[in-house]
């Protein structure tokens, strides 16, 4: 009798020993779900109950100093759909009506429809007669969920290739990729706006909860201080200007207000169609696009974007003369026409150097100083500029 107390005694305690080793097990298991995974799977349960969509923002407008918008966002609208939301016997009725309105291949369409993630791009940044081809088919059809038509902004400039290099454009997330347009994109760009929807387990809409809407902040708006008028007279003759004198590297002009600094234009040619950046745009370099790799047509794009009056160095050399001049004259230094108050013997002494003249094998002798600017006489300009000019010996 003692034996058997004891053995079940045992037993007891072994039993509730296990029952013991399995509570702290569930116990630990519940602590690691808690605290360990807690966030990764709160943030797993957020994304597969809300199926969220983004609503792009306006893009502020670019203007020129007198009000003309050379850079302008025009409504559009952007199709997704969710797959877990279209019946398995639609899907492909869905995928024959998306390419078939919007131009796409079949195939790739399905595809989509059929995947097993919540939410897949279509198309876009399409025109609204296109979408409302959509509504109107998805009323025909009694298809009321499963595909989005959210609006969505889409840049246009009205000048295509007006100051394109100081423009710039953006990609096709609205972001600023070049010059103004990525310089100021900040506050261009404007703050997304989001849908936001719940969503059961397998990514059915859950009834009467609806959707959620925080609009989106547009973006602000942007003055230049360029004008549009003197910008496209500046286009025009620059253009001409290169093309009669063969410039291959092309040219730049910029007016600047002297009173105020103010770049009232700025041209580089050759310039571009900002409505279609990646696009070549010379006859030169549209005659080789196809046949070139793909790194040398980056190059060549990433040297038409270029805005060369900022990024690149030149030496003004003798265009500088005009200042130097304009200056001795401001200051009282000199006149216009004192006749043989300069002299250009071929070369001048600059701090142990000598700097000869362009005509040094025939120096151009008595200057006043209108003639030393008809003849770029460098000894007259570099001696007026160090107010060291040589004394008339001749
Ligand atoms: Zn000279």
């Amino acid at each position: 009798m003692r034996n058997t107390d004891i053995t079940q005694k045992r037993r007891m305690r072994n039993a509730l020993f296990v029952a013991f080793l399995v509570f702290m097990l569930l116990i630990t298991r519940i602590g690691w779900i808690q605290f360990v995974k807690g966030s990764e799977l709160q943030t797993m349960a957020y994304v597969q109950q809300n199926l969220n969509r983004n609503i792009n923002p306006k893009r502020g407008t670019i203007y020129d100093s007198t009000g003309v918008a050379l850079a302008v966002s025009a409504t559009v609208e952007t199709v997704t759909v969710n797959p877990t939301n279209i019946s398995n016997e639609d899907k492909e009725k869905v995928a024959s009506a998306l390419s078939q309105i919007f131009e796409l291949d079949y195939e790739t369409v399905l595809k989509k429809v059929k995947k097993k993630t919540s939410i897949e791009t279509i198309i876009k940044k399409v025109d609204k007669e296109k979408t409302d081809e959509l509504r109107k088919w998805m009323n025909e059809n009694n298809i009321l969920s499963g595909i989005n038509i959210d609006e969505d902004t889409k840049r246009y400039y009205p000048y295509n290739d007006l100051a394109s290099q100081i423009i710039g454009f953006t990609g096709s997330d609205n972001q600023g990729l070049d010059g103004i347009e990525a310089k100021f994109d900040k506050e261009l760009k404007g703050t997304m706006g989001q849908i936001l929807k719940l969503t059961d387990a397998k990514g059915f809409d859950i009834d009467g909860t609806g959707e959620s809407y925080v609009p989106a902040v547009d973006g602000n708006d942007l003055v230049l201080s360029i004008d549009m008028t003197i910008q496209s007279i500046v286009e025009k003759y620059l253009k001409e200007a290169c093309i009669d004198n063969v410039c291959t590297d092309g040219g730049n002009i910029v007016v600047m207000n002297p009173k105020t600094g103010d770049i009232l234009a700025m041209a580089t040619y050759p310039n571009y169609n900002l409505n279609t950046p990646y696009e070549p745009n010379t006859d030169e370099l549209k005659a080789q696009w196809d046949s070139m790799e793909s790194k040398d047509k980056t190059t060549a794009l990433q040297q038409m974007w270029r805005n060369k009056a900022t990024t690149d160095g030149y030496e003004p050399g003798s265009t500088f003369k005009l200042i130097t001049a304009s200056a001795a004259i401001e200051e009282g230094l000199t006149d216009t026409d004192n006749k043989g108050e300069f002299a250009c013997t071929g070369s001048i002494d600059i701090a142990g150097t000598k700097i000869n003249c362009w005509r040094h094998y025939r120096p151009h002798g008595a200057q006043s100083l209108r003639e030393a600017l008809m003849n770029s006489c460098n000894p007259v300009f570099i001696g007026l500029r160090t107010k060291n000019w040589c004394p008339n010996i001749l």
